[in-house]
């Protein structure tokens, strides 16, 4: 069976013992945090929550260092959408390797970084579109709430109830997904941000702005996410979008779409807001772009990003690895292979066709299941249900993640190169797991 496409297949228990021997060193020398959630979700859940260890990824597949080989349909949080180690990937990566790994990032710049940026520039939905290059999602949530800052002056942000933005400090405050991972560090965060509520599908549009604030006096930017990911994959009403734009434009707030998630073809298309309706103002991208390697980057039109003022003096935004050259090969191999082979489109039809044999399979505890391009979301009828849930799976060969707030969905976010043969096999496992749900 050939490694990339191939079924799960356990030899020794989730995880045997080298898996666990790697665990234990790892819990001598890495911070505790890890360690500290792993009991609390066993504690939770009732079962073992030890990691399995990974050796060696492709395609589709993962083996651990037991040799076990699973499916991978959190697409490793989302970067492999193209799937792991694709070959145009590691190909052009082993190409850069050959003439250069590092350069001066924004002082003395590869030429590599040139030609991502011009990519970028043309797939961006504004006729001049400008970036900043960095490398990951948190980063380029960053560089947009300093955009928006410098542009109008103002320290507000409007965001929303369940998004992900990523936890540095700047989209840390702005990510409305759990008071938990804001609260030990409130004090240092940005004080002038207020949180709406995210709608579900079905609401109302009158009710969905509903939640808006009335002031926006110190306004400056508004953040939201096209479909909410790490929240539980959660879409809005169809116009939603559009009316954020509106409102953004009615009251001069600059409005930021984090596509580190949906972007680059996982939601069908190449921007899930544009296909929404909305043309935002600033776009950030990550995960998937580099198809492996960390690289990040936030676009925004000339005129939005000619706020960066006279570059006269200090860069007053960059970082020592914004836009390496490794990150900058792999991204543009991924963009033409997406393009090339049509990616988006298949992740537009895969994930009309997964999602109905989800809905064929009569999942039990199962209250909605939610879907945009190869986002699929499992809502489970429990607050903590998705986190025995994903264990058992994870058991049978398949990997998922829990999502929401309350551990209730189960999300599956599939490599685009996933064959069906397989996500049927993963629909059959969902279905015995959920029966031995208690
Ligand atoms: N934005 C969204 C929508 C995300 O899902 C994530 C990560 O999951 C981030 C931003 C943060 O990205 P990173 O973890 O690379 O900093």
């Amino acid at each position: 069976m050939d490694l990339g496409t191939a079924p799960p297949e356990l030899r020794l228990p989730v995880p045997g013992d080298a898996g666990t021997e790697w665990v234990e060193r790892l819990a001598k020398s890495e911070c505790p945090a890890f360690t500290a959630r792993r009991r609390r979700r066993t504690e939770r859940s009732g079962t073992p929550h030890d990691p399995i260890v990974w050796i060696e990824a492709k395609g589709v597949n993962v083996i651990d260092a037991d040799g076990n080989r699973y499916v991978d349909l959190t697409s490793g949080f989302g970067v492999a959408f193209v799937g792991h180690r694709h070959p145009a990937v590691v190909g052009a990566i082993q190409a850069q390797t050959d003439r250069l790994l590092h350069a001066l990032g924004d002082l003395y710049p590869s030429d590599v970084k040139v030609e991502l940026l011009e990519r970028l520039r043309s797939l961006a939905p504004w006729p001049d579109a400008r970036g900043l290059l960095s490398l990951s999602g948190s980063d380029a949530i960053a560089t947009a709430l300093k955009t928006a800052v410098l542009a109008t002056g103002k320290p507000g942000v409007v965001a929303f109830e369940g998004s992900y933005h990523g936890l540095a400090y700047g989209p840390l405050a702005v990510s409305g997904y759990s008071a938990r991972l804001r609260d030990p560090f409130v004090a240092q965060l940005n004080p002038h941000v207020q949180f709406a509520p995210w709608p579900a599908a079905d609401t109302p549009m009158a009710e969905a702005i509903s939640g808006l604030p009335s002031d926006w006096g110190d306004v400056g930017a508004l953040i939201l996410e096209p479909v909410q990911g790490r929240g539980g994959v959660r879409v809005p009403p169809p116009g939603f979008l559009e009316a954020i734009e509106r409102v953004c434009r009615r009251e001069g707030v600059v409005l930021i779409v984090d596509e580190v998630f949906t972007g680059i073809g996982r939601t069908g298309s190449w921007w899930s807001s544009v296909a929404q309706g909305c043309t935002p103002d600033l776009l950030c991208i990550g995960k998937a772009l580099g198809g492996g390697l960390p690289i990040s980057a936030c676009l925004g039109s000339a005129t939005l990003m000619s706020a960066w003022g006279q570059p006269d003096r200090e860069a007053i935004h960059t970082g020592t690895f914004y836009g390496s050259p490794l990150g900058c090969a792999a991204a543009l191999a991924t963009l033409g292979l997406i393009e090339r082979e049509g990616l988006m489109e298949r992740a537009a039809n895969q994930g009309k066709r997964h999602l109905r044999a989800l809905k064929q399979a009569g999942l039990r505890r199962v209250v909605e299941i939610r879907q945009a391009g190869l986002m699929l979301g499992v809502q489970l009828d429990q607050e903590g249900a998705a986190l025995p849930a994903t264990r058992s799976l994870l058991e049978r060969g398949y990997l998922v993640l829990p999502a929401g707030a309350k551990a209730d969905v189960i999300q599956v976010i599939p490599p685009v190169v996933l064959d069906d043969r397989l996500f049927d096999g993963f629909v059959l496992a969902l279905q015995e797991a959920l029966e031995k749900l208690r």
